[in-house]
């Protein structure tokens, strides 16, 4: 697929989505008078895709809404007026949201408190002001002219022209708040889909099921029900339910709740019998925006905090075994990992390689380049080991320049034939200086097949006999410890740290 052709599916998908979802949504609105009460889901539609994939989408905003437009109104002016200014503020939205740097999976506080700053403060005062004004200039268009034009320019039944000042200020409160909930209630719903899931949450239990079948149930009950049930009870169960499923749950069941609730609540607000019953019928669905707005706020902090909160305990559960330089595990994680390893060997009769690698002439390396470029070297290091060794080898940065490697399910032969690999490997990688020069390195290695009976510190200190033998016999190899004779395998003579 061309990336034209590309631009015009999502294109086509984002104008289709715009058109049916926004209708859908005015099936769930209320009118009075001049102003229209709305949830409006495609401008969260809308700025996910100009969020996920850039500018390109503003046609389908534009065509959409015009044809949104046109559906309910008709009116193909007014449409494509506030198509143009719905297409801008949804590519800013998408701009400021990467120029920010917030997340796509909603994970920080930080990104949840500027996404809403960014809809509350700067993309929907842009949409309702340009709707507002678009409204108002319908309503200044003399009858005699607009009949003229066939009256067809008019956004008829849902959007209709606002005819006096007095109109507009409520008309913009209504406009402004039903793009705000629609962006904060569906933007991070169609990212939560469209890209991969950072967490992945474990699968519902039977329990959580049910509890969240109970509690959408009594919600429900309650608000159609005689007994004086009111929002401020809604909001407090809504809101229960929701903590409940955003502590454990990824942002795509949070972002699903959110919507769930919402339908419930517009639908009981629409249909109105019983529910808000103190509320003048008009003023329902404003209210219940403010609710589904602070009720998804409110769940995406939490979401946020409970996020942060995770990655807060997995760096301190790794910082005190992982080397900060290499991010590889240190000395004393490396040991606790073999030492369950070599059980596990032992239970199953398997074989287990030990190595030690050790940079050759690396003090050489940091005297004549420094320490960054001597720090480089061990990234570089770090990195080789972990692209060419299996997932399953465990590595641990051991000393200075030392490293260590348990191979399960390996013998001293293999583990020697993969330590060779590395080499060249290794051979093959250069650091560039800021002087311009090339710093190339070898490293030298001793291996040791671990014997049934033997303890860990027993055979770690014949994988370092042997190291040891093989920078004796000129560095650049791997050296397989023997009980009474070492077997070198040289990989070429004693290297020098090449410059
Ligand atoms: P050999 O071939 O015998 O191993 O020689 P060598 O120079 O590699 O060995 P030696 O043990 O003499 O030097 C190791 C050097 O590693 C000394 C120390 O300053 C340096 N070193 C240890 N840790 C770090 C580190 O984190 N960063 C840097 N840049 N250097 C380190
Ligand atoms: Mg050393
Ligand atoms: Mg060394």
């Amino acid at each position: 697929m061309t990336i034209s052709s590309r631009a015009l599916a999502l294109n086509g998908l984002l104008l289709f989505l715009y058109v049916v979802l926004g209708r859908l949504t005015f099936a769930g609105s209320v009118e009075h008078g001049n102003v229209t009460s709305v949830i409006f889901v495609p401008e969260g539609v809308a700025l996910a895709f100009a969020i996920r994939y850039g500018a390109r989408v503003a046609p389908g905003i534009l065509l959409g809404q015009t044809l949104l437009s046109y559906w309910s109104g008709p009116s193909v002016l007014g449409g494509l007026g506030i198509g143009f200014f719905n297409a801008f503020e949804a590519v800013l939205g998408g701009y400021l949201f990467h120029r920010w740097r917030l997340s796509l999976g909603f994970d920080r506080l930080r990104d949840v408190g500027l996404f809403a700053c960014m809809t509350f403060f700067i993309m929907q005062p842009i949409s309702a002001t340009g709707g507002v004004l678009i409204l108002l200039a319908h309503g200044m268009i003399p009858a005699h002219i607009a009949d003229l034009l066939g009256g067809s320019w008019w956004i008829q039944g849902i959007q209709k022209p606002l005819l006096s000042l007095d109109l507009a200020l409520p008309a913009w409160m209504h406009w402004w708040t039903g793009n705000c909930v629609g962006q904060l209630l569906v933007a991070p719903l169609v990212l939560a889909w469209l890209g991969p899931a950072k967490h992945k949450a474990p699968p519902l239990r039977w329990i959580e099921l049910l509890g969240l079948a109970a509690g959408t149930a009594v919600v429900l009950l309650l608000a159609r029900s005689d007994l004086p049930s009111s929002p401020v009870l809604l909001l407090a169960l809504g809101y229960a339910l929701l903590v409940w499923i955003a502590l454990e749950r990824g942002l795509r069941a949070v972002t699903v709740a959110n919507a769930l609730m919402t339908m419930m609540v517009v639908w009981l607000a629409v249909r109105g019998d019983g529910f808000m019953s103190h509320l003048p019928v008009p003023e329902r669905l404003f209210y219940v925006s403010f609710f589904v707005g602070t009720a998804v706020l409110f769940s995406l902090t939490l979401f946020a905090l409970f996020e942060e909160r995770k990655d807060l305990i997995h760096q301190l559960t790794e910082l005190p075994s992982k080397d900060a330089l290499t991010q590889l595990g240190n000395r004393r994680h490396f040991m606790e990992q073999s030492e369950r390893e070599l059980a596990r060997a032992r239970r199953d009769c398997q074989p287990v390689s030990l190595a030690l690698l050790d940079v050759d002439h690396f003090k050489a390396i940091n005297d004549r380049h420094g320490h960054t470029v001597g720090d480089q070297v061990l990234q570089m290091f770090a990195r080789c080991c972990r692209a060419t060794l299996r997932a399953s080898d465990l590595i641990g940065r051991v000393g200075g320049e030392e490293f260590a490697v348990l191979l399960p399910d390996t013998d001293a032969q293999n583990a020697s034939e993969v330590l060779r690999r590395l080499l060249n490997i290794i051979a093959q990688q250069s650091i560039h200086t800021p002087d311009g020069s090339e710093v190339r390195i070898t490293f030298s290695a001793g291996v040791v097949e671990i014997a049934p009976g033997a303890s860990l510190d027993a055979m770690y200190s014949a994988a370092d006999r042997a190291l040891y033998q093989g920078k004796s016999a000129g560095r650049n190899r791997v050296e397989v410890f023997r009980p009474g004779r070492p077997e070198t395998s040289p990989a070429s003579g004693d290297a020098q740290p090449e410059t």
